[in-house]
């Protein structure tokens, strides 16, 4: 169990009684029933289909889906407290960060009447598992539409590229960018909170290690060095963790706009990697090898500069609004 290193406290929106049992079903789900399949899972590079179903029967899955197609009616924080105890316990590989809070949505939102009723009950059960693509013929800002499909096999789903064009969502083709411009600001701050959480993974294993190894006859916490570079990290974390906790408040108040979102996404992922890259070299030869933690959050950092629209494109977006 992670020992959250940072402490920052909870703001009174969320820290509401059901967001509380909603995170702690969350965690506990992850401990029983991902944490112990983690290696093979990640050997296998797909996780065991048994998982999403018990998810489903857990009442984990779209927590924010509306009531009338099954949903539990939560709302941004739920998926919140879903993300980063997804990414705080180390399952990163999962993808039902993106099934609940990125997928779903698109569904409920512009879905026409016959696909919500058809689709979410499955996706909130677990039968159906979600996944994005956005399709561009000409690279450019054209982007023709977002169609959502995932194919079952014998281990579990798999995107098949064939049938990504099967159904279209909503009533008419072309409507995907406008979607998407909507709906990017959440999709971005989730990247936020992830790191925020991936972030506090890496301090708690940073900490206990700096405390275990001893060099030249001291535990290397001992070190002035040591010791600085971790008040460093810890306030660029909590920092993060504030500014996140800031956007969701917006976004709760539908007045997340792009640029902010933006911020979230390029700022905290950035640091992200920034803090996992000091953790690395404080775990000196051992943080180079997978069988550490510290190694495989190094690794699976990275994309978070990448996906949901690179660091520069955000700062694009940031500038004008200079
Ligand atoms: C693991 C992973 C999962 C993904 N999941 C999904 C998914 O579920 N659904 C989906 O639709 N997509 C997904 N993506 C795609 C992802 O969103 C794109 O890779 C990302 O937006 C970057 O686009 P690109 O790869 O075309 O890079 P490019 O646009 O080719 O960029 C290459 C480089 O050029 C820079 N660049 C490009 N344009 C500019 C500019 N105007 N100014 C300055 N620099 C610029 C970029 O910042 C980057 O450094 C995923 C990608 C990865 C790696």
């Amino acid at each position: 169990m992670l020992a959250d290193p940072l402490n920052v406290k909870r703001p009174e929106w969320l820290d509401q009684e059901d967001v509380n049992i909603f995170y702690e079903a969350v965690k506990g789900f992850i401990e029983k029933e991902c944490l112990p399949h983690g290696d093979r899972w990640e050997k296998a590079g797909v996780v065991d289909r048994e998982v999403w179903t018990k998810a489903g029967e857990a009442g984990l899955l779209c927590p924010a889906a509306p009531e009338e197609y099954g949903g539990a009616g939560g709302d941004w924080r739920h998926d919140y407290v879903f993300h980063m105890a997804v990414s705080e316990l180390g399952v990163d590989g999962w993808g039902a960060s993106l099934h609940n809070s990125i997928v779903a949505p698109y569904i409920w939102h512009y879905g026409s009447e016959e696909q919500k009723k058809r689709l979410l009950p499955k996706m909130i059960s677990g039968e159906y598992v979600g996944a994005i693509a956005m399709s561009e013929p000409a690279a450019g800002s054209d982007l023709q539409g977002i169609k959502t499909t995932a194919k079952k096999d014998g281990n579990g789903y798999r995107i098949n590229g064939a049938k990504t064009y099967d159904a279209l969502l909503g009533p008419e083709e072309g409507q995907g960018f406008f979607q998407l411009m909507e709906q990017l600001p959440q999709e971005r701050l989730q990247i936020g909170v992830q790191a925020v959480g991936m972030m506090k993974r890496a301090l708690d294993e940073t900490i206990r290690y700096v405390k275990e190894r001893h060099a030249f006859g001291k535990p290397i916490l001992a070190f002035q060095n040591t010791q600085f570079k971790l008040a460093e990290l810890k306030t660029k974390a909590t920092i993060a963790e504030v500014f996140c906790q800031h956007c969701s408040d917006l976004l709760l108040k539908g007045e997340l706009d792009a640029a902010t979102a933006s911020m979230a996404k390029y700022w905290v992922s950035d640091t992200q990697c920034e803090l996992i890259d000091e953790c690395v070299q404080l775990h000196g030869g051992y943080g180079f090898m997978n069988e550490y933690p510290v190694a495989r959050m190094w690794r699976d950092a990275r994309v978070q500069r990448i996906y949901g629209g690179t660091n520069e494109i955000m700062k694009l977006l940031i500038s004008r609004t200079l």
